[in-house]
């Protein structure tokens, strides 16, 4: 069973390439003024700047080089939890800000653009949500770190691509139906790996639902000798042809650890810059995003994620704009459903 998202977003979801068009030139001097800028204030407004793998190489450069961290979502609020900074710099999706705030309600969330949004979050509203939630009433309901503190507190559980699996099958071996939300095509993994009874929301990641199994084959007709590595967000006809299957931090680790030299790769491209700052000497190949006469909007790099930049950090912490907020009582909630996760993975 499943149902349709009712939002109309998707006729506003800017392209990757406009957004990069948008952004000023600047030349490599400008550029080092701007991070040297950048560290003092982090340095005299006790801040930390956090950043996804999925944001623009410099911008996780900036993050190891102040000592900030460059991870998941879920790690990013974690680290800004655990730091003793009292702001935190969060170049990510709005989600990602929420979830900093969730966890960290004493110290000041900014983003460098709180327009940064991301589609499971759009096709996942509160407002469709709920009523959803609440016509079925005999189910646990999981959702996916990629929803808005509104759904999260209406969820039972959120989880991360990294740890969904396990916390399914537990579930499940307690008898559990399980609601699962947004994504459609994770929800459709784990159901395919565990078996579990599993009500399926139907939103879907717009940079992950590019990835075409037909080019995927051809390219690695080209490649015989690649690994193929897929982020459980992408369709199942591409999940189906990979050699390993995780979330952003699994797939970094694949290609650290796995002895192989060449790697097609099914996740947004700016991962490259940790994959390739950890194993120096692999070959890595972007998963194609389109087949014979098909056209790409995303091309393997969220737009929304495209939307972090230097100036928008260096402006943030100017003039302490952009802040995140979360009303307390849902916050509460969603503290909740988020604590549980962390608690299940602290006994993994
Ligand atoms: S890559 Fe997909 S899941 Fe991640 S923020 Fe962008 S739209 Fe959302």
């Amino acid at each position: 069973m499943s149902t349709e998202a009712t939002v109309n977003w998707e006729e506003t979801v800017p392209t990757t390439q406009e957004i990069e068009q948008k952004k000023p030139k600047i030349g490599e001097q400008a550029q080092a003024q701007l991070v040297q800028r950048i560290k003092r204030l982090l340095i005299e407004q006790n801040a930390v700047l956090v950043a996804h793998y999925y944001t623009d190489p410099i911008l996780q450069q900036l993050a190891d080089e102040t000592g900030g961290s460059v991870s998941d979502s879920l790690e990013m609020a974690r680290f800004g939890k655990a730091s003793t900074a009292n702001k935190i710099i969060v170049a990510g999706v709005r989600f990602m800000g929420e979830t900093a705030k969730i966890l960290s309600p004493e110290k000041t969330v900014l983003m460098p653009d709180l327009e940064a949004t991301c589609s499971l979050d759009l096709g996942c509203s509160a407002e469709d949500f709920i009523p959803f939630c609440d016509a079925h009433p005999d189910h646990t309901v999981v959702v996916y770190a990629n929803t808005s503190a509104k759904v999260k507190a209406r969820a039972d559980w959120v989880v991360t691509s990294g740890i969904a699996t396990k916390v399914i099958k537990h579930l499940a071996s307690e008898g559990k139906k399980i609601l699962w939300a947004p994504d459609r095509h994770l929800g459709k993994y784990i159901q395919s790996v565990t078996n579990a009874d599993m009500l399926l929301w139907q939103a879907s990641c717009i940079v992950h639902d590019e990835f075409k199994a037909d080019a995927l084959l051809a390219l690695k007709e080209k490649h015989p000798d690649a690994k193929i590595l897929v982020h459980p967000e992408s369709p199942y006809t591409v999940v189906e042809m990979a050699d390993v299957v995780g979330s952003t931090t699994q797939l970094i680790d694949a290609v650290k650890n796995m002895p192989e030299q060449i790697f097609i790769v099914a996740t947004d491209n700016r991962i490259f810059y940790k994959m390739q700052q950890d194993a120096p000497n692999k070959i890595l190949i972007e998963a194609p995003t389109g087949g014979v006469g098909a056209t790409c909007t995303m091309c393997a790099h969220c737009s929304w994620m495209a939307m972090n930049t230097l100036q928008g950090i260096l402006d943030v912490l100017e003039k302490g704009t952009n802040e995140v907020t979360v009303e307390e009582g849902v916050r509460l909630k969603a503290f909740e459903s988020t604590q549980r996760l962390l608690d299940f993975a602290a006994k993994q």
